[in-house]
């Protein structure tokens, strides 16, 4: 296929508007799927994604369509819904030149759709606004073009209105990708350039990696030549394989072992060349040799890399621990085979006093935390602990010197305090939308957690758009419960990070009679250390059991207590409850206190916790 004839396109959409619906019916109309399939929703491989109905990983289909005349080759770039993934939707769309704008024709534009309008906007894609849900009676198609232009200074004269449900309007999806988005630009017989932008683990074939060929073309197969050659030396036997890729990045080189196109499962093909999207297998271990962003160009012969390769960062750090300690081998094993298929989870060995042997992971944000979490149980078969959610944080000292916190244990002590300068902490810039009648609750809600506006209008006579920067330390906790809770789901949010800023922090201590429980330390705002203390001490009492000595539960702050509460202590004969007689209840009331003790963890302070507890104190809201 000729550069001409080939259409690279993306929808980008907020969640439920009908991204996978409309995916489905073009590979239906393309005949790629067929109608009855049983497996809707192509693109959403993943059970969690299913489950939530959100899009995590990138999902790429290829389809053949003809348009006055001619054959076509689309490529359909799916693109991550969630801003967590921020970065590889961005990748994704590297890989296009154009987008489908799909607004749901009810609901409106949405923070997502804000924020993947301006990733799109940002890499000069050409942009096909389309209203979906026109055959539902509450869509309001002129309001939704006001929204349209307002929002993004788009001309909605050529706006498609369809039923991605019922098929209405979706074949004319399918015209304007191939009259109104550019066919990409590249030139075959120049050297190889490949832009990696999306990845995953194949338990046959190993990693997958999916490429758009910017210049050039990668071959695999024998050699022509091949059977002519005498199969003896090693020199020979190169000849033998197809094409060999080295990796900007890492610059280790690979073989192409095989290629092909997603329609819309991997089909092989003999080459892939300028302008195409496919997959290539390349016999890489794992997907951390994979880096979305990377540029491969043909051994020996470098080209120039793709711009704004950035390695995944982590934006929210959490403990994972087995409840039972014996576990460990378990969730070690069930921990490798997950980050095989994502590695943009962090892992690193750590241990705490108080829940033994366990992981720090990194995450790119809250929802994928969540979705790992999710997964990880099913894989593990078990409940994990999780210790509350932190973000990097960063220490700067007097001398110059930076120094990055992921864990509160992490956290300078008294005497290291003075020779600190400044603590810094991670910003976003939010956007949310929502009915005007919610102005006060969100402005309430951004200013309660340490939020500042920054920019306020309205998309049409009755919604609201708002700016706010927030510490991302602050949507990590009951930021999008509280967004829902107080507009009955009427209210979207979505973000972009935007560095640090320098803040005031301090760390609050969990004491149990004068000794700390390292996981249950958390940093916070030196204004809300208080509260933290008050409601942490609270929640400890809950699960704390009366033992024979009494018990303080303390929190402070710089070796200050700021709140505490006490447990008395129990009689100790525990057989005092029988009112004398009974043996059989007597021994029965003395097993149940054995077994008791044995998933009692002791703490430092002689108190006894049992693991459950830590269940309780960091899952239960
Ligand atoms: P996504 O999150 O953007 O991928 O959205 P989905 O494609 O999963 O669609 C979300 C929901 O909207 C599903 O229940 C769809 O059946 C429904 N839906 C999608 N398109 C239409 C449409 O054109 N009309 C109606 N009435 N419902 C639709
Ligand atoms: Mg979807």
């Amino acid at each position: 296929y000729p550069p001409e004839l080939i259409r690279n396109f993306s929808i980008i959409a907020h969640i439920d508007h009908g991204k996978s619906t409309l995916a489905d019916r073009l590979l239906e109309l393309t005949g790629t799927i067929s109608k009855d399939s049983a497996n809707k929703q192509v693109l959403d491989k993943l059970k969690v994604e299913r489950e939530r109905g959100i899009t995590v990983k990138a999902q790429t289909a290829s389809m053949f369509h003809t348009h006055n005349g001619k054959q076509y080759l689309l490529n359909l770039i799916d693109t991550p819904g969630h801003v967590d993934f921020s970065y590889e939707v961005s990748r994704s769309l590297a890989a296009c030149q154009g987008t489908l704008l799909l607004v749901d024709a009810c609901q409106g534009i949405q923070a997502q759709t804000v924020a993947n309008f301006y990733l799109a906007f940002g890499e000069g894609l050409t942009i096909v606004p389309i209203m979906n849900k026109i055959d539902l009676p509450a869509a309001d198609p002129e309001k939704i073009a006001q929204q349209l232009e307002t929002a993004f200074e788009l001309d909605t004269t050529d706006t498609l209105a369809i039923s991605a449900k019922s098929g209405v309007g979706v074949s004319d999806v399918l015209g304007a990708v191939i009259d109104r988005i550019p066919p990409p630009e590249g030139d075959p017989t120049k050297p190889l350039r490949a832009l990696l932008f999306d990845t995953w683990y194949d338990q046959y074939v190993g990693v997958v990696c999916l490429v758009a060929i910017k210049d050039g073309k990668i071959k695999k197969g024998a050699h022509p030549d091949a059977s002519k050659l005498a199969v003896t030396k090693c020199a020979d036997l190169a000849k033998l394989t197809g094409d060999r890729i080295t990796s900007t990045h890492s610059q280790l080189s690979y073989e192409v072992s095989d290629l092909g196109i997603m329609y819309p499962e991997q089909h092989p093909c003999p080459s892939l060349q300028a302008g195409q999207v496919g997959y290539v297998v390349l016999g890489m271990k794992t997907t951390r040799d994979a880096f979305i962003g990377d540029t491969f160009y043909r051994d020996g012969h470098r080209t120039e890399a793709f711009p704004g390769f950035q390695p995944a960062k982590s934006m929210v750090f959490a403990g994972l621990y087995p409840i039972d300690t014996a576990d460990y081998a378990k969730l070690q094993d069930a921990l490798d085979r997950l980050t095989l298929n994502d590695a943009s989870v962090s892992v690193h060995k750590e241990t705490s006093m108080a829940l033994g042997q366990g992981f720090r992971l990194g995450f790119l944000g809250t929802l994928h935390m969540d979705v790992f979490s999710q997964r990880l149980e099913e894989e593990y078969e078990a409940a994990v602990i999780n210790t509350a959610p932190t973000v990097p944080y960063l220490v700067r000292y007097l001398d110059g010197t930076e120094r990055v916190i992921r864990n509160p244990a992490q956290f300078p002590e008294m005497e290291e305090l003075g020779r600190v300068k400044a603590f810094a902490e991670p910003m976003v810039n939010g956007t949310l939308i929502f009915p005007e009648r919610f102005l006060g609750a969100m402005m309430d809600l951004c200013g309660s957690h340490r939020g500042e506006q920054q920019d306020m209008s309205y998309l049409d006579d009755e919604r609201v758009i708002m700016k706010y920067t927030l510490p991302v330390a602050e949507i990590l906790t009951d930021f999008y419960d509280q967004l829902k809770s107080r507009t009955s789901g009427y209210a979207s949010f979505d973000y972009e990070e935007i560095g640090y800023r320098e803040t005031d922090l301090v760390k609050v201590n969990l004491l149990l009679n004068g000794k700390p429980v390292d996981a249950l330390s958390c940093i916070v705002h030196r204004d809300q250390s208080e509260r933290v203390a008050k409601e942490w001490v609270k929640r400890l009492k809950g699960v704390v059991e009366r033992q024979l000595f009494e018990i303080a539960i303390q929190a402070a702050v710089n070796n200050k207590v700021i709140a505490r509460e006490t447990i008395q202590a129990v009689r100790k004969d525990v057989t005092a409850k029988c009112y004398g007689g009974d043996i059989t209840r007597k021994m029965k009331l003395l097993n149940k206190q054995k077994e008791g003790k044995k998933k009692m963890k002791t703490m430092a302070g002689g108190v006894q916790l049992p693991q459950e507890a830590f269940m309780t104190l960091l899952h239960g809201k």
